[in-house]
């Protein structure tokens, strides 16, 4: 059964691959015909062959009929953007950011005529001036049904190598649609609408509201973990915590996590059976462990309801359960059996949790602790031996996440077996049930202890944060799977041989090698961070970024979002050069959480003082046998205090003999002032599109001049510009060029080299089938 069940996951996986959504009927037949002899002639070990490879179709089958069906309810293309009025439903708790707050709406009703909207969809709904608009924000409760005009686009996110993928995120929640309120007054019609997923909704709200009024963050920093932990609503928790909770792989404990919902799980077990067995009429009714069982998985369940049902917390109840169902068969059953019993049930139920870092984690790390901490735990007898025990399941449950995080976040915290051998028991066994009581009994005394706990326990992280982390570049899948078995064999009962193999299957995930450029070729990679630009240009030795990206809102850029991330996932802390070419901020904005979080060796900017070195036509340099110079700006451009756009810094990278043109938001005058200084200098086979396709730019003597067979534009997903203009467009595309847009392609990635210009699209290397969709 075993088998049959990782066949079938292994399905649900496979089709997740997919970049094109096949049918699911000709593998659900293929899977039954499979089926039919297998079950029949079970007992014949070969047979046992077919059984695995239906469950495999099978797998496969259910991923793409559920998928299918969540495809279907999506906004027609010919509906984005337009003004819809809808009648709905507030779903969620709303969660509030510096310029607005965001919420999921149920959509009831949709009045305009003709119009099609899925059943549910993300809006944000702005306070002030945004994009020449004055937007007044109504306050917005779970549970309210309001009439609003809305706008809408299909889910898109940026794509990047190694970044997240947004479009898959909004999928597993069914989010079909995200957009904005338009201020067209909406109207509030129902003041709740009575069904238990909204009555819960308005539930968490009062909890938060509750801790906000009896912890005020102006004298309890740390109010926001305790929202955290209760509700599940992490944007309580400042920005830099969670560099203090990454350094030391704490991370995990902050959000409402499996751990948490097994620990107060097994608290509550724990306790009601204490109960139980003293009281001799209540066990004479029920047996005290069944009475444990059934408190533990209602504790779970109020717990998970209370977090607004999240889907990460959602899978440790399944599993949950399912272990608990088990038990109570008074069966002995192998815990393996028991967890991929779990797996079956969350991936039917959820067959995009494969997508989520967090899916393997969890099942990384309750698997371990079965593994390990059933035969370790156990056999441990007086303090000593339980302190020991305690200590080597954390090791595992560490080791086994080590692949995990390789793949995801590059980053693997040395002190973090230590920091959550501590911070495990006092948040799950102390912080998070008096936070909880502090729920259920908003009286401050209660509220204040588990703040003062969570105090102590963040000196404590303070402390271990200070410790180094190890970062690696992320290795390739098949790398993370191979460290995967490793981590198995390394966790072998003592005294069984080739532990030491398991080591050896770990060394290819933590010591992975970057590919790199080889001498005298360029590797540039124009990333997609929407409407702005970020550009890393890479040597063989060396690493040059062309500016940081956009500034998003107050609370984040694409520096920290994209620009950093991608680097790490390099294995690259230090870049050289730091270009920011000119002040806008949707080319500046991330420019702060670069320098915080990179060595930057120089930089070089036209934005003045106290920014650099000022980038300057004639700069030129070599990395590696690759030139590059700078084209633009003059020096009597900065004395003539021209607008920002035409002091954008323009680059030339040559290598090998193949040029590629970098040309910022440069207009038409610096074109014709860079065609006046020495046209010859223009010639490139690649050219970055100069201001995203604006008509501010591109003159058909720049274009002649630079002639390039490939043109790369930045651009945002349906942005308010209208960039890349049509006609800007068509000129290029009379030039015979092929074109290249990020909002379309994802990141480009560019290889300037002695075989000419290479250019490959993220969104056709690793396209999934749900991507614009
Ligand atoms: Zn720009």
């Amino acid at each position: 059964m075993r088998l049959n069940i990782l066949a079938f996951a292994a399905g649900i996986i496979a089709l997740q691959m997919q970049p094109e959504l096949p049918a699911a009927w000709p593998w659900a037949l293929a899977g039954l015909a499979l089926a039919v002899p297998a079950v029949r002639w079970c007992n014949v070990p070969p047979v046992r062959v077919l059984g695995v490879l239906a469950c495999l179709a099978l797998g496969f089958a259910w991923a793409a009929w559920r998928a299918d069906i969540r495809l279907a309810d999506a906004l027609p293309a010919a509906w984005e953007g337009r003004d819809i009025e809808v009648v709905g439903v507030v779903a969620a708790l709303p969660q509030d950011f510096s310029q607005g707050s965001r919420f999921e709406f149920a959509v009831e009703k949709v009045s305009t005529v003709a119009a099609v909207v899925p059943q549910r969809i993300m809006l944000s709904w702005y306070q002030g001036q945004r994009d020449d608009e004055e937007f007044i924000r109504q306050p917005l409760k779970p549970g309210e049904r309001w009439q609003m005009t809305v706008r809408l686009k299909r889910p898109h996110g940026n794509a990047n190598p190694n970044g997240f993928d947004y479009e898959a995120w909004l999928l597993e929640r069914n989010i079909r649609a995200t957009g904005y309120v338009r201020q067209n007054p909406p109207q509030r019609l129902v003041e709740m609408v009575w069904r238990p997923d909204y009555v819960v909704e308005r539930l968490r709200l009062g909890v938060r509201d509750s801790f906000t009024t009896l912890l005020p963050a102006e004298n309890y920093p740390w109010a926001g973990i305790l929202v955290a932990l209760v509700v599940g609503d992490q944007r309580a928790i400042q920005g830099d915590l969670w560099t203090t909770f990454n350094r030391t792989g704490t991370t995990h404990l902050m959000s409402i996590s499996g751990l948490h919902v097994t620990m107060v799980a097994a608290l509550f077990g724990l306790l009601t059976g204490f109960v139980w067995r003293r009281v001799p009429t209540l066990a004479l009714r029920l047996p005290a462990q069944r009475a444990a069982l059934l408190a533990g998985c209602l504790a779970a369940f109020f717990y998970v309801l209370l977090a607004g049902f999240a889907v990460p917390a959602q899978r440790t109840l399944y599993m949950l359960l399912v272990a608990a169902l088990a038990m109570n068969s008074g069966r002995v059953i192998a815990p393996s059996r028991t967890l991929l019993l779990a797996l079956l049930v969350v991936l039917l139920i959820d067959p995009w949790a494969v997508l989520a870092a967090g899916f393997w984690l969890s099942f990384g790390a309750v698997g371990a602790l079965l593994y390990v901490g059933s035969a370790v735990v156990g056999e441990a007898d007086g303090w000593r031996a339980r302190i020991r025990s305690w200590g080597v399941v954390q090791w595992a449950a560490t080791l086994a996440s080590l692949p995990v995080l390789l793949l995801v976040f590059q980053q693997f915290s040395l002190v973090s077996p230590l920091a959550n051998a501590v911070a495990i028991p006092v948040v799950s066994f102390v912080i998070t049930p008096l936070a909880l009581l502090a729920a259920v009994i908003p009286w401050w005394p209660i509220a204040a202890l588990a703040h003062a706990v969570l105090g102590w326990l963040m000196l404590f992280l303070e402390w271990c944060a200070t410790w180094p982390v190890w970062q690696a570049p992320a290795p390739p899948l098949w790398a993370a799977v191979v460290a995967g078995i490793g981590v198995a064999v390394c966790l072998l009962p003592r005294g069984m041989p080739g532990r030491l193999l398991g080591v050896a299957l770990l060394l290819p995930a933590i010591f992975w090698p970057v590919a790199r450029p080889p001498e005298g070729e360029a590797w540039i990679t124009v990333l997609d961070v929407g409407q702005g630009l970020a550009t890393v240009v890479r040597t063989r030795e060396h690493t040059l970024i062309y500016d940081p990206g956009p500034l998003y809102s107050a609370e984040s850029d694409a520096g920290q979002r994209v620009v950093v991330p991608y680097l790490r996932s390099l294995g690259i802390d230090a870049v050289d050069v730091l270009m920011v070419t000119h002040r806008d901020s949707d080319h500046a904005g991330g420019m702060a959480s670069v320098q915080s979080a990179l060595a930057v060796g120089k930089v070089l900017s036209s934005l003045g003082e106290g920014a650099g070195e000022p980038c300057r036509n004639g700069q030129n340099w070599t990395w590696n046998g690759v030139r590059l110079t700078v084209l633009h700006p003059a020096a009597d451009d900065y004395a003539e205090k021209r607008k920002s756009n035409n002091l954008s810094c323009v680059l030339r990278i040559e290598a090998s003999g193949t040029r590629m043109l970098l040309t910022s938001d440069i207009e038409a005058r610096d074109e014709a002032a860079m065609l006046q200084r020495d046209p010859a200098a223009l010639a490139a086979d690649v050219l970055l599109v100069p201001h995203h396709g604006s008509r501010t730019s591109s003159t058909p003597e720049f274009i002649a001049a630079v002639a390039a067979k490939d043109v790369l534009i930045p651009v945002g997903y349906r942005n308010r510009f209208g960039h890349p203009k049509a006609d800007v467009v068509e000129r290029y595309g009379a030039a015979g060029t092929r074109l290249w847009r990020t909002d379309r392609d994802g990141a480009l990635r560019v290889e300037l080299g002695t075989n000419g210009a290479g250019i490959a699209a993220w969104r056709d290397e690793r396209r999934r089938y749900w991507h614009g969709r």
